[in-house]
């Protein structure tokens, strides 16, 4: 009997000799303690400067309008 175990952060089967356990791997552990660390589980993430997404959305409907110039 052996149980199947899943990596909490990519979800691959861990085998119960892994030690790494309850991760599949190293890097997999490395990430889900930075997830916690960086706080990552409560806030999804950082809200950016809304000038610069402004910008960058005004930016790109610009060249579209350009592309659409000859209707
Ligand atoms: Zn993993």
């Amino acid at each position: 009997m052996s149980k199947i175990l899943r990596c909490p952060t990519c979800r691959n089967i861990v085998l119960a000799s892994n030690e790494d356990l309850p991760f599949c791997s190293d890097r997999c552990r490395r990430i889900d303690l930075g997830k916690w660390a960086s706080g990552d589980y409560k806030i999804s993430s950082p809200i950016q400067d809304p000038d610069l997404l402004e910008e960058l959305a005004r930016s790109t409907k610009h060249s579209r309008q350009n592309d659409d110039d000859g209707n």
